[in-house]
């Protein structure tokens, strides 16, 4: 792999044991619906706003700037930069692990949202904001989660 440059200077790191068992995540089911049924046709399935134009994956059924029920279904590009990334480094007792794993949330090109998902690399010190990065799918998809193996760096 080439060497790469880190566009932003602004990057925190944080290096500490986080404990999240406490945190809770709303993801409407709606949205992940659009999803798996993009997965079947290979596709990653959004929702744009028609009214400022905002473009959601997963697919809100309401923009989160209007405040408007929304419902356009666009297609968006498998390809993006990555706007975050998390290292595991530890496990969740602070023990180095052998395996380091990488998660990161990524900005598809034609969406104005993040998907998350694991990223397949060989170094995560490689990593940064603003690397280009695209799902991988399954061969032959289903239409579930499961069908989106991974991010890969491009
Ligand atoms: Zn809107």
């Amino acid at each position: 792999m080439e060497k790469v440059k880190k566009p932003l200077k602004e990057t925190r790191q944080v290096s500490d044991i986080l404990d999240m068992s406490s945190l809770k995540w709303r993801i409407e089911a709606d949205g992940l619906e659009l999803l798996v049924q993009g997965f079947k046709e290979k596709k990653i399935l959004g929702r744009k706003c028609h009214k400022c134009g905002s473009v959601y994956v997963p697919g809100l059924s309401f923009c989160r700037k209007c405040f408007i029920t929304i419902e356009d279904v666009v297609e968006v590009s498998k390809k993006g930069k990555i706007a975050c990334y998390t290292a595991s480094l530890a496990d969740v007792r602070g023990n180095p692990v052998e395996n380091i794993t990488v998660s990161v949330q990524v900005n598809l090109d034609g969406s104005d949202s993040w998907l998350m998902g694991h990223l397949e690399i060989d170094d995560w010190k490689k990593v940064y904001v603003g690397m280009p990065a695209e799902v991988v799918l399954r061969e032959e998809t289903n239409g579930t989660l499961a069908d989106m193996v991974c991010f890969r760096p491009i």
